[in-house]
C-alpha cells in the first residue's frame, strides 16, 4: 500500500467505505478526517448555514454543538430523558421555530436515541434528521443500524471509540445527492484536478488510517458482543445496590455499549467522589462523561444560554462510567463489582 504511492483518499479509503456503507446498510459512506468533521460536512451539504437552528442536545461531547456553530447555525438544546440520556422526544417540538432546520440526536454511550419519534417529529415539521452516531457502531433500532435512518449518520474513528482508524470520521447516507456533495467539500471543492467548484476544506482520510478501519471493522462485531455480555454482568450485580442506577436498553434496540455509565444518586452510600477515589485506590478507571454540560462551558458563556436544563444538570452530577471493554476477564468484572 505504501509503494502505490496514493497515502490518502486513496484505494484503499474507497475499499473502507464500501465495507463500511454495506456494514451499515446504507448506499453511500464517505470517509473524512475525524468525528467532528463528519457532523459538521454532513450539516453544510445539507444546506444548514446562518440563521438556521439545529437542535440537539447538551449532554454529549462538545463537537456535537461546535459543528452546528462552524456552519453559522444555532444549536438549540433540548433537555435529555433521564433513563436512557439521550434528547427527550416529548421537548423537541416546543423548541421548533420557523429557523429550526434539522434535528441532531446523540446517540449516547452507544444506545441509539428514539429515532421512531424524532422522525415522526422530522416528518410533521420537514427538518432534517442527522444523527450523531459517533459512539454507536453497531447499534440497532428495530434491526436497523444506527446511521442509517436520518438523512446521514456520523461516525468517528477515534481511539476510544469502539472501533479506531487514530483519527478518522465517516458519514453514512442513503442520497447521492448528499455523498457526492460531501466528497467535493472534503477535497478542497475539486471535482477535477486544480478546478475548485467551491470553497471547500481539506478532511481528507488517509489510506493509512483506512487500512486500520478495515481490520478494525471487521473485529467490530465480535467487540461489540463482548462489551456487551460485560454490559450484562454489571447489570445483573449492580442492579441491585441501593442508589446505584444502571443503563436501560428498551425494547427493540440494541445497544453499542460504547460506555456503561450508571447514576450515584444521594441514596447510595457514598458520595459520586468517593466511589471515583475508593476505584482508582485499586486501579479501576472511571470517567465522567460528562461533568459540564455543553451550554453550561466556559466557550459558550457569551452565547446567551440562560435557560436551565434540569435533567441534562442533575444526571452530569449523578454519571459514572465504569469499565465496559471487550478484554475484561469475569474475574476483573467481579474485582469491579467488589468495590461496591
Ligand atoms: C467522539 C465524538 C465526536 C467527535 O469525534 P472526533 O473524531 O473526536 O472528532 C462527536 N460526537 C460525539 C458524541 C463523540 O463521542
Amino acid at each position: 500500500m505504501l509503494k502505490g504511492g496514493q497515502l490518502a483518499q486513496g484505494k484503499i479509503v474507497e475499499q473502507f467505505e464500501n465495507n463500511f456503507a454495506k456494514f451499515i446498510g446504507v448506499k453511500y459512506a464517505c470517509a473524512v478526517a475525524n468525528g467532528t468533521a463528519a457532523l459538521h460536512l454532513a450539516l453544510l451539504s445539507l444546506g444548514i448555514s446562518k440563521g438556521d437552528e439545529v437542535i440537539t442536545t447538551s449532554f454529549s461531547f462538545i463537537a456535537t454543538a461546535n459543528a452546528i456553530l462552524y456552519t453559522g447555525a444555532k444549536p438549540v438544546f433540548v433537555d435529555v430523558d433521564e433513563k436512557t440520556f439521550n434528547i427527550n422526544p416529548e421537548l423537541i417540538e416546543e423548541k421548533i421555530t420557523s429557523k429550526t432546520k434539522a434535528i441532531l440526536p446523540v446517540h449516547l454511550y452507544g444506545l441509539p436515541a428514539n429515532m421512531e419519534q424524532i422522525m415522526k417529529i422530522a416528518r410533521k415539521h420537514n427538518l432534517l434528521v442527522v444523527e450523531d452516531a459517533c459512539q454507536a457502531h453497531g447499534a440497532e433500532i428495530n434491526d436497523k443500524k444506527a446511521g442509517s435512518i436520518g438523512a446521514a449518520g456520523c461516525f468517528s474513528f477515534y481511539p476510544t471509540k469502539n472501533m479506531t482508524t487514530g483519527e478518522g470520521g465517516m458519514i453514512t447516507t442513503n442520497s447521492s445527492t448528499l455523498a457526492q456533495k460531501i466528497r467535493l467539500l472534503r477535497n478542497h471543492g475539486m471535482r477535477e484536478r486544480y478546478r475548485h467548484e467551491e470553497i471547500g476544506f481539506n478532511l481528507r482520510m488517509t489510506d493509512i488510517e483506512a487500512a486500520i478501519g478495515l481490520e478494525q471493522l471487521k473485529k467490530l462485531s465480535l467487540m461489540n458482543k463482548k462489551r456487551a455480555s460485560n454490559a450484562l454482568f454489571l447489570s445483573k450485580q449492580l442492579k441491585n445496590i441501593e442508589g446505584i442506577l444502571t443503563p436501560i436498553v428498551p425494547q427493540g434496540i440494541k445497544h453499542a455499549w460504547h460506555q456503561y455509565t450508571i447514576r450515584v444518586t444521594p441514596s447510595y452510600k457514598l458520595t459520586r467522589e468517593k466511589l471515583i477515589e475508593r476505584l482508582s485506590a485499586k486501579k479501576i478507571g472511571t470517567a465522567i462523561y460528562y461533568a459540564v454540560p455543553i451550554h453550561l462551558q466556559l466557550a459558550y458563556k457569551n452565547l446567551g444560554y440562560t435557560d436551565t436544563l434540569p435533567v441534562t444538570e442533575q444526571i452530569s452530577k449523578e454519571v459514572l462510567s465504569i469499565p465496559v471493554r471487550p478484554d475484561l476477564t469475569v474475574d476483573q468484572l467481579k474485582y469491579i463489582i467488589d468495590q461496591f
